[in-house]
């Protein structure tokens, strides 16, 4: 049973122009531990006409919330911040009972998520607008930049508070009021910064959290002409659905979607560095992110002393339950996602690469997994083109820098790619030609409130946190004033 020092954070209703609320029909959807089954509680099972509630009371709450000054935004974005940070070890336990992630991590989580929410607050009082020099003297060109409107959210189970926080944290800084869809596995860790929200003052119908049917509510958000824009983070075959619905009423978007991302080892890399950047970026969150390196490529000259060196580092991480003491791999997130890591590890091998690590199922059962590393792998394998989304390392040789940089393109996802090299033409060479969003030099963490996140090609379209990540809540207006 789940133990929170303030029971209120624990939320069992959506939230709907600052009231709790159930689906009309009364239907309930139940969300599961993934570490052992057990259900965590039920939310409403919402559909379409509550959907459609939410955003009439997002759009009346539109007109006041925009007229509040930056400064007042911002002071209830503080105090927002403040709250999240004070109940970090109730929403990381919260976290980690619908998710599955270690506890240390899901708490990093929360204060990474906080972060956003501190950053747009900061940001709210930095949106300027222009004088153009004119093209008559009897005239005036001045840019002003307005809040888009209502902003429809869509959010995955992998980051339950960082991926609602870096959407709704600069979509209200700007002066927009949001009405958030949360995956299905994790609206707990929503509702609880809902609650907060509320706590901190946020207006009713601001900050509006819809929980059920995907197809229903994602249908409604992109068709209702009251939404202004759609934000998601998620697979990109729903990011291209969300894109084909939001065409017919020309909505604005930001799409945060897969990702495949390569990890490339230069023979003159220091490995040891290389293999500590390869184990942070793989295997958090026991490899459920879309930043996580899916494909390790290693010069030939130093591979397997870098496989040997990886496999040593792989086999002290610990799997076990969130709560456990030192774990590092916690459950993946359900039974479909232990079917894909075993069926990539399995075409891998049948097209003849090396198991090295692991490559089953844990002796826990369930939906642990144990981290694997595969070496000797080509680019017919399906781990190559496809994002894993689990706990393993897959190894690649290369013979040349050019050969590494088309393997390492060769994707139609640009999320993030990382590299390891001491050479400083390289490093510039390389940096330049990798086809991503993000590049990671001689680290493999790379995410932070003050920098931009997203990607190019098919990972995507916008770019969260940093100073740009406001822009995209925000639309230009042109004051054309003549008869000066
Ligand atoms: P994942 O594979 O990570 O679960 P999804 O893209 O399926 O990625 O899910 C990300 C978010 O998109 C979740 O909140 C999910 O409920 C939502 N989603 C899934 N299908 C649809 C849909 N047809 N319309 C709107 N949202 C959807």
């Amino acid at each position: 049973m789940l133990s929170l020092n303030d029971s209120l954070l624990f939320r069992q209703n959506a939230l709907i122009d600052g009231e709790w609320c159930t689906a009309d029909d009364g239907a309930v959807l139940s969300v599961d531990n993934p570490a052992d089954g057990a259900i965590v509680g039920r939310v409403p099972k919402m559909a379409a006409a509550e959907t459609r509630r939410a955003i009439d009371a997002a759009q009346r709450a539109f007109g006041p919330w925009r007229r509040q000054t930056a400064k007042a935004r911002a002071d209830l974005l503080k105090r927002w911040f403040a709250l999240i940070n004070e109940h970090a070890d109730d929403l990381a336990r919260l976290m980690t009972a619908e998710q599955g992630k270690p506890l240390a991590e899901a708490r990093g989580e929360i204060v990474y998520a906080a972060s956003f929410i501190e950053w747009f607050a900061e940001e709210a009082r930095r949106i300027y607008g222009d004088v153009i020099p004119t093209t008559a003297n009897d005239r005036r060109l001045i840019v002003t930049r307005e809040p888009v409107g209502v902003v429809a959210a869509i959010t995955p189970w992998n980051f339950p508070a960082a991926m609602i926080t870096r959407k709704v944290g600069p979509a209200l800084a700007a002066g927009c009021t949001v009405v958030l869809k949360p995956a299905e596995a994790t609206p707990f860790t929503a509702l609880a910064l809902a609650e907060l929200a509320l706590r901190a003052g946020i207006p009713a119908g601001v900050f509006n959290v819809v929980t059920g049917e995907p197809a229903a509510i994602g249908g409604e958000m992109t068709s209702n002409p009251s939404v202004k824009k759609v934000t998601f983070t998620g697979s990109t075959a729903v990011g291209r659905l969300l894109m084909r619905q939001s065409a017919d009423t020309i909505k604005k978007l930001s799409l945060e979607l897969g990702g495949n991302a390569p990890f490339v080892v230069f023979d003159d890399a220091d490995l040891d560095a290389a293999v500590a950047g390869a184990i942070a970026s793989k295997y958090r969150n026991a490899g459920q992110t879309c930043v996580c390196t899916n494909r390790i490529y290693v010069a030939r000259e130093v591979h397997d002393a870098f496989v040997e060196k990886l496999a040593a580092a792989t086999a002290k991480l610990k799997v076990g339950a969130g709560t456990e003491a030192d774990v590092a791999i916690g459950p993946l997130i359900n039974r479909a996602a232990v079917q894909k890591v075993s069926e990539h590890i399995a075409d891998a091998q049948a097209k003849g690469a090396r198991l090295v690590l692991g490559g089953e199922p844990d002796e826990r059962g369930g939906n642990f997994f144990k981290p694997t590393v595969l070496a000797d792998l080509d680019k017919s394998m399906l781990i190559a083109r496809e994002e894993t989304f689990g706990p393993v390392a897959a190894v690649f040789p290369f013979d040349s820098e050019e050969e590494a940089i088309a393997l390492a393109n060769d994707t139609e996802f640009g999320l993030a790619s990382y590299f390891y090299s001491r050479d400083i033409g390289r490093v510039w060479r390389v940096a330049d030609a990798l086809e991503s969003g993000m590049v990671g030099i001689n680290t493999g963490l790379i995410s932070n409130e003050v920098a931009p996140f997203g990607g190019v090609k098919q990972s995507g379209l916008g770019r969260e946190g940093s100073k740009y990540g406001i822009e995209d809540y925000l639309s230009i207006k042109y004051l054309c004033m003549a008869g000066l």
